[in-house]
C-alpha cells in the first residue's frame, strides 16, 4: 500500500484531476511517455539483473515478489482491478492504485441505489433548466467549417454552440457519428476489455443482523479466470463474485424480503454469445451455486432474480462488447490498459465526457471527466 500510495501521488492530479495535456486530443510524443511511464516504485534491480532489460511489472508481479505469492493478500489485490475488467497477469503495476484508494478512503453507497443517483442528477438539471430528449439517438455530430456545430437525430438536426458527447468514444468513432482526424472509422480499434455479469435477487427472508454491505468471493482458481477473461474462452465457472447487500430499507417491500446483486466480471459480448437460449440463466445458476458453496445460502430463498449480461450493457448504454470502461492508468501495456482519449477531442467544439473519455470509467472517474471538461469550456 506505501508503494501504490506514491502512484497515487503521481497520477492524482495529471490523471484524475488535471485534463490531459493533449493538443487538438493529441498527446506529444513526450507527453505520452511520461503518462505512459509506470509511476510504480520498483526495488532497486541488483547483480546480473542490472544488465538485463528491465521487464514491466504487473500486478501479478508485485504479488509474487512483493507479497510472497500469498493467495490472500493477491486476491486482495487483484480484487479492485479485475471489477473495472484489468486482469492482473497484463495490468501494469500502478494499478495497485485501485486497492489503495479503496482502502484509504473507502467506497460511497448511494441509499436508493444508482437509480437514486441518476435521479438526483436529473431533478438537479431540471431546476437548472435543462432539456431532455429521451429515446432520441444522435446519429451524426454535425461538423461545418471545422467545427462541431450541433446533432443530428431522427427528430432532426439540433443547433448547438459545442457538443459534449457521453457515447462510449469506440463508440462514437468506430460507429462514424464523428470522424477522428485521418482515422477512418473502419480503423478505429476498440480496446477490447470485459464485461460485467449481475444476477439481481430477491431473496424471502429478512436480512440477517450484521450482514456485511459487501462480500468478495474470490475465484477458486484465479488462472482459469485469468485465462476466460484472455483467450476468449467460455466464462470462468468460479469466478471472483461481489455479493452487494446494503442495508438499505428502499431497496425491499418490507424486513421480510432482502434484495442481493451478484457481480462477475466475465468476457464481452462477441468473446462469448451471451445470448444463446440459456446460456445467462445457466451461468447465473453457477454463480449462485459458487456463492453457496462459501456458506453465503441465498439459492434456497429466491423467490425471483434478473439476469443481466454484458449485451444488456450494450443494448441500453452502446459501450462496445458491452465491455466495461476502466480508469486511465499510467504503464499503457497490456491490451486492457491505456490512457484514454483526452476530454478535448481533435474536433474543435467536440468534447468528450464519461467512461470512455479521460480519466475513465467508473462514477467518480465520469464525475470528474464532465468537471474537467466544464473547466476546458469555462462559464457559459
Ligand atoms: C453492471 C455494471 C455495474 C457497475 N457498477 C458500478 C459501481 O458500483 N460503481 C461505479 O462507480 N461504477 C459502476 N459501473 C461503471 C459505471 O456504470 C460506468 O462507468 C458509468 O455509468 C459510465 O458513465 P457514462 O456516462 O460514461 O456512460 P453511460 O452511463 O453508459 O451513459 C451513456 C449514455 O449515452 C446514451 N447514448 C449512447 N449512444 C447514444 C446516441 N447515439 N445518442 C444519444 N444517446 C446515446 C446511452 O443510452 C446512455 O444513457 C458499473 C458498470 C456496469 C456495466
Amino acid at each position: 500500500m506505501n508503494h501504490a500510495r506514491a502512484v497515487w501521488e503521481a497520477t492524482r492530479r495529471p490523471l484524475l484531476e488535471e485534463p490531459l495535456p493533449a493538443e487538438h486530443g493529441v498527446l506529444s510524443p513526450a507527453d505520452r511517455e511520461r503518462l505512459d511511464t509506470d509511476p510504480y516504485p520498483l526495488p532497486p534491480r541488483t547483480g546480473l539483473a542490472r544488465l538485463r532489460r528491465p521487464v514491466p511489472w504487473t500486478l501479478d508481479t508485485v504479488a509474487r515478489r512483493q507479497l510472497g505469492g500469498h493467495p490472500g493478500l493477491t486476491a486482495l489485490l487483484g480484487e479492485p482491478a479485475l471489477r473495472y475488467g484489468l486482469v492482473p497477469g497484463q495490468a501494469p503495476a500502478g494499478a495497485a492504485v485501485l486497492a489503495y484508494m479503496e482502502q484509504s478512503f473507502g467506497v460511497w453507497y448511494v441509499r436508493g441505489g444508482m437509480r437514486a443517483l441518476a435521479e438526483a442528477v436529473y431533478r438537479r438539471c431540471e431546476l437548472r433548466g435543462v432539456g431532455f430528449r429521451f429515446d432520441t439517438p444522435v446519429t451524426r455530430v454535425v461538423v461545418e467549417e471545422g467545427r462541431a456545430r450541433g446533432v443530428e437525430t431522427a427528430e432532426g438536426r439540433i443547433e448547438a454552440d459545442l457538443v459534449v458527447s457521453a457515447m462510449d468514444t469506440d463508440a462514437l468513432f468506430r460507429g462514424g457519428l464523428a470522424e477522428w482526424p485521418g482515422v477512418p472509422a473502419e480503423e478505429w480499434e476498440p480496446v477490447e476489455v470485459p464485461g460485467r455479469f449481475s444476477v439481481l435477487l430477491a431473496l424471502r427472508g429478512p436480512r440477517p443482523a450484521g450482514t456485511a454491505h459487501r462480500t468478495v468471493v474470490h475465484a477458486a482458481d484465479p488462472a482459469a479466470e485469468e485465462n476466460a477473461l484472455t483467450h476468449n474462452r467460455p466464462p470462468c465457472e468460479r469466478p471472483t463474485v461481489q455479493v452487494l447487500r446494503p442495508d438499505d430499507p428502499t431497496l425491499r417491500p418490507d424486513d421480510a424480503h432482502e434484495s442481493v446483486v451478484l457481480t462477475a466480471t466475465v468476457p464481452a459480448q462477441d468473446e462469448v454469445d451471451w445470448t444463446a437460449p440459456g446460456f445467462a440463466e445457466h451461468y447465473a445458476d453457477r454463480l449462485l451455486a459458487h456463492v453457496d458453496a462459501a456458506g453465503l445460502g441465498l439459492r434456497e430463498r429466491v423467490l425471483w432474480r434478473v439476469v443481466r449480461t454484458p449485451t444488456d450493457t450494450l443494448r441500453e448504454t452502446g459501450a462496445v462488447y458491452g465491455a466495461v470502461a476502466g480508469p486511465s492508468l499510467a504503464g499503457g501495456f497490456g491490451p486492457t490498459a491505456r490512457l484514454k482519449a483526452a476530454n478535448e477531442s481533435p474536433v474543435p467544439g467536440l468534447y468528450l465526457i464519461g467512461g470512455g473519455a479521460h480519466p475513465g470509467g467508473g462514477l467518480a472517474r465520469v464525475g470528474m471527466s464532465a468537471c474537467i471538461t466544464a473547466g476546458l469550456i469555462g462559464p457559459a
